[in-house]
């Protein structure tokens, strides 16, 4: 029953874009465990037409964040419900005072956040990469037309049902959603370095040897590259040699 002290708790952040919900989805299909996509989570919140989907409608439309004290409500009570269990958030916490708010909680139940991943992509390979992206709304899985197309056209691999295009995965609202990742994110990535006792950053497109990455225990690892696929076995490393207990995905 010590399960507590190697429980996988970590974060995968990084700009709109940046490939979060395509290295979770990795993730997922190498081992079992929790993943939180706050994306997702106000996306589900819009279909069922809650009234945080009401919110949250307008909100991501403009490119603009939902305020933390909702955000924190509606992450943090699903983290209470998964205990003791492995999980990763995705997209959450986002600013500095989601940020502040997530650590005391955790603090609250005497565990600490494990790992916070930083996906350092460049700019300009990212818009690119929003304008060629298409989703499957229900599940999140997300499809690139020129490096990960789906199996049929504009079908979902899994279920065979429609692709779309996600309403705020256009040049003008990707403006405003990079312009707020660095004014509201930054600052959340500065407080997260700081609390590292020491820090991996690792090249992506230079270094070759995974193995190299995974060294040490740093809360922070900076993942840089510029495609999905160079961060990937790097990734998959680091998750493996912290938290070595992880039951393989059936
Ligand atoms: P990507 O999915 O490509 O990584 P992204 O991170 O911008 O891009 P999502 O995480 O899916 O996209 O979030 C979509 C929108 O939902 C955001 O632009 C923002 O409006 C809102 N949102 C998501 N997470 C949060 C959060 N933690 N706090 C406030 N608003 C959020
Ligand atoms: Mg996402």
């Amino acid at each position: 029953a010590r399960r507590s002290d190697s429980q996988m708790r970590m974060l995968i952040v990084g700009s709109p874009g940046s490939g979060k919900g395509t290295q979770s989805t990795r993730l997922l299909k190498e081992y079992s465990f929790s993943v939180l996509s706050a994306g997702d989570v106000l996306r589900s919140h819009i279909s069922r037409r809650t009234e945080i989907g009401q919110r949250a409608d307008a909100v991501i439309k403009q490119g603009g964040l939902m305020p933390d004290a909702v955000m924190m409500d509606l992450i943090g009570s699903e983290v209470k419900t998964l205990a003791d269990s492995d999980w990763l958030l995705d997209g959450f916490p986002r600013t500095l005072g989601q940020a502040e708010m997530l650590d005391s909680m955790l603090e609250q139940s005497g565990k600490a956040l494990r790992l916070v991943i930083n996906l350092d992509v460049p700019e300009d390979v990212i818009l690119d990469r929003i304008l060629q992206r298409w989703t499957h709304l229900p599940s999140g899985r997300v499809y690139n037309l020129s490096y990960n197309p789906p199996k049929v056209e504009g079908k979902d691999d899994v279920t065979g049902e429609p692709l779309s295009k996600r309403e705020d995965d256009n040049v003008e609202t990707f403006g405003k959603r990079l312009k707020s990742f660095h004014a509201q994110t930054e600052p959340m990535l500065e407080h997260y370095r700081k609390k590292s006792g020491s820090i991996v950053d690792v090249d992506c497109r230079s270094n070759t040897n995974p193995e190299e990455t995974a060294k040490g225990d740093a809360l922070f690892v900076n993942l840089k590259g510029d495609t999905s696929n160079q961060i990937w076995p790097h990734l998959l490393k680091v998750v493996q040699s912290r938290f070595p207990h992880l039951k393989s995905a059936t």
